[in-house]
């Protein structure tokens, strides 16, 4: 559709032009090759024409201003140099750059959403206004991609809002609002949206009467005034914080802080050359690939319903139930409360339902600001909370999620107590993590009603939602509990029913490997360390004692039940529940808690307890760690698409990440195998092939390796 206008021209008075950007083929602007096009050639007619006070840049969309540069052009260079990324960058920027050139007043009147490309841009302008909605937002969170600005993004910035100012928003790629910008000296205003155009004018006039603009535009164009020392205490705190931020996984940070402080000497012209050269650092490489794969993968999941090929209105939730009050049902409840959604909860312990209503509202009231309760918050959540011992109360919910004890008998039996009591437009859904979804809906009057909706522990924090389809459950189900999810702020993926769904189906094998190891002779810290170095937010070990051992030792039999050729029963973890060591909640696992707000530390009274499973100690590389804590997820994985758990590598990809934090920076699991390839993977497993079929490539793997296909293309 190249030949629609994306871009059009209106003269609202004689000497004022106001540029609208309106992309009629897409729902937000993005800078494509084809934008940037057509800008040039507006740029040229306006300079043609003469005469003009001012220019005002503006968006057609309401509450969306420029979503950046087109990220899929960037996804499609793949055989790009490094001249080729500088030359890109530099047309970029020459063009913006006009605007701060021109004989006229620029001015780019912000309102939603304005990032990226889009961001810098509007840099390139003489003034900035912002609307004081809660959309309107500004920044550079290229860093999120493996990259920074390179249309002089980064260098105006610091010219514009100082050093200081400007690393911080580059770096840590945070966006920021209207009063942020204003206060920083980035807007020179922030006003009501329908007022923002009248109020551009207005400032273009004022700029013609001071001539301020002029000043600015030569201050802009020269070297930044910062002596060495500030210079060299910001370069060596910023560098700190970033180093402590990413752990070494994340380079574009750092790079930009390089380029930002070596540049701050030099004219915008040479910086902006240096700052090219950097972003050509940084751009096509496998990290910044990878993370461009992860914003693809959110993309597609905000705009999945879950539900394909056929458009199902989802039912509008106001009223939740909640069934147990315990860790997972507090945190949901609390999920609801915060997005204006009534909670009726209850549970089978009074004593219980008393320490889930405290716990709820300790969270709901919670005041970042002051770091603790806020009691006017506190006075205006507690109405939307009902807990009760009486069925009848959940008769208004539109949904009834159970989150009660792991036990199949004990879910079944309130279901038959519960079903009669509810609407009959009202869903139930299962919070299990193991227990599939048919089995539970066997004795259900309405199973089409019923399905999955696991959420992950901890509730706040976790992003992922795996929405579990039953045999019975029905499209209308599904799209509503997806819609729902969204509804609380999660990331929601479709997951057939089968044991432990897909992401506990595909961490239990590796959390298992993990005590194989040990059990082998790998020290802990080393499997620590190697899980960390790979990328894991927390070693698997440590993640036991978070889990729990009981509940890793129940999950593991479901699987052992499920998959006896692949799964190693575990002695080890039986024998830590049996001597009490439950992990974190009893104060001793694998490590000892004696604080409870402090890291576990290696205890010597674990040793009695796992010498007598001990073998034949071997000495392992971190590199044969890595190997052996990986492969029995990615063959889990795929075994996963070939039953059509989900749809294809990408749901895998985003769960794993949204799900256990699966390292980002590797594009996820899938992403992490293509990189590697499958021929690759099968040489990596033959060593470890003799520990069983845990190893062995499956037939999808194989005919992936013979064949050199990828899993993206599948
Ligand atoms: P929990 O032990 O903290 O809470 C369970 C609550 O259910 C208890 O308060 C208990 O009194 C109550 N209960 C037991 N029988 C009941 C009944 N008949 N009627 C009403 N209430 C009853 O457990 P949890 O960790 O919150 O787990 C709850 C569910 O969520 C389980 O199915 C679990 O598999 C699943 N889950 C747990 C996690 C996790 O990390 N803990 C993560 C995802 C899913």
């Amino acid at each position: 559709m190249a030949d629609r206008p994306i871009t059009r021209l209106s003269f609202v008075e004689d000497d004022i032009a106001v540029l609208t950007l309106d992309d009629p083929d897409k729902g937000v602007n993005v800078l494509s090759q084809h934008v940037l096009d057509e800008l040039a050639a507006r740029f040229d007619e306006l300079e043609k024409r003469g005469g003009l006070a001012g220019l005002v840049i503006r968006s057609g969309k309401p509450g969306s201003f420029i979503a950046g540069a087109d990220l899929r052009e960037f996804a499609a260079a793949t055989d790009v140099t490094h001249e080729d990324v500088v030359a890109l960058c530099t047309r970029g920027r020459k063009l913006f750059q006009r605007l701060s050139q021109c004989d006229f007043v620029t001015v780019a009147a912000i309102d939603g959403l304005c990032v990226g490309g889009g961001a810098e841009l509007t840099l390139w302008c003489d003034r900035r206004l912002m609307s004081d909605d809660d959309k309107a937002k500004y920044g550079f969170p290229e860093v999120k991609i493996g990259l920074f600005p390179g249309w002089g993004g980064a260098s105006r910035t610091q010219r514009i809002v100082g050093l200081s100012n400007a690393v911080e928003m580059v770096t840590a790629g945070e966006l920021i609002d209207g009063r942020e910008a204003v206060e920083m000296g980035l807007a020179t205003d922030a006003v009501p949206a329908e007022r923002i155009e009248q109020a551009a004018i207005d400032l273009i006039r004022d700029e013609q009467r001071s001539g301020a603009y002029l000043r600015d535009r030569e201050r802009w164009a020269g070297p930044l005034d910062i002596n060495e020392t500030e210079l060299g205490f910001l370069g060596a705190t910023a560098s700190a914080f970033i180093q402590q931020q990413t752990k070494g996984h994340y380079p574009a940070p750092l790079a930009a802080l390089e380029v930002m402080l070596g540049s701050a000497g030099l004219d915008i012209d040479a910086a902006c050359e240096m700052e090219a050269d950097g972003m050509a650092g940084v751009f096509g490489t496998p990290i910044s690939r990878a993370l461009i794969n992860v914003f693809f993968l959110t993309d597609r999941n905000k705009k999945d319903t879950g539900v394909e090929g056929r458009d199902i209105t989802p039912a509008k939730i106001s009223s939740v139930g909640v069934l147990g009050a315990g860790i997972m049902g507090a945190g949901i409840a609390s999920a609801n409360m915060r997005r204006g959604i009534r909670v009726t909860m209850t549970d089978a312990s009074q004593e219980a339902l008393a320490a889930g209503v405290r716990g709820i509202m300790e969270e709901v009231s919670y005041n970042k600001q002051i770091k603790g309760p806020d009691v006017k918050r506190a006075v205006e959540m507690a109405p939307m909370l009902n807990a009760t011992g009486a069925y009848e109360e959940f008769a208004g919910c539109d949904v009834v999620i159970e989150a009660i004890v792991e036990n199949p008998q004990i879910k079944t039996q309130v279901y038959a107590q519960l079903e009669s009591h509810l609407r009959d437009d009202a869903i139930l859904a299962s919070n299990t993590s193991t227990i599939p979804i048919t089995q539970l809906a066997a004795e259900l009057n309405h199973p089409e009603r019923f399905c999955g909706i696991h959420f992950f522990n901890p509730v706040r924090k976790m992003p992922l939602v795996e929405v579990i389809r039953g045999e019975q459950t029905s499209d209308e189900t599904i799209a509503t509990a997806v819609a729902y999810a969204k509804r609380l702020g999660k990331s929601p993926i479709v997951v057939n029913d089968g044991p432990g769904f897909l992401v506990n189906r595909l961490l239990l094998p590796y959390m298992a490997e993990a005590a194989e190891l040990f059990l082998d002779g790998a020290p802990i810290r080393h499997i620590e360390k190697a899980a960390k170095a790979f990328g894991m937010p927390m070693g698997p070990i440590t993640l036991y004692d978070v889990v729990g051992l009981d509940t890793a030792v129940y999950a593991g039999k479901v699987m052992y039940e499920a998959f006896p050729d692949r799964v190693v029963p575990s002695m080890l973890l039986e024998n830590l529940v049996k001597a009490g060591r439950l992990g974190q909640k009893s104060g001793a696992g694998f490590f000892v808690y004696k604080d409870k707000n402090k890291r576990g530390q290696p205890d010597p009274e674990l040793d009695p307890i796992v010498a007598p499973l001990l073998r034949e100690p071997q000495k392992f590389t971190i590199e044969q760690i890595t190997t052996r804590l990986f492969m029995p997820m990615l063959l889990e994985a795929t075994r996963v698409l070939e039953e059509k758990i989900v749809r294809d590598a990408r749901d895998v990809d985003l769960g794993l990440i949204f799900g256990i934090g699966f390292p980002p920076f590797k594009g996820g699991l899938m992403a992490w195998a293509d990189s590697l390839g499958a021929k690759q993977i099968v040489e990596q497993l033959k060593p470890i092939e003799v520990l069983g079929e845990r190893m062995r490539p499956t037939p999808m793997l194989l005919e992936m390796a013979a064949s050199g296909k990828k899993f993206y293309d599948l």
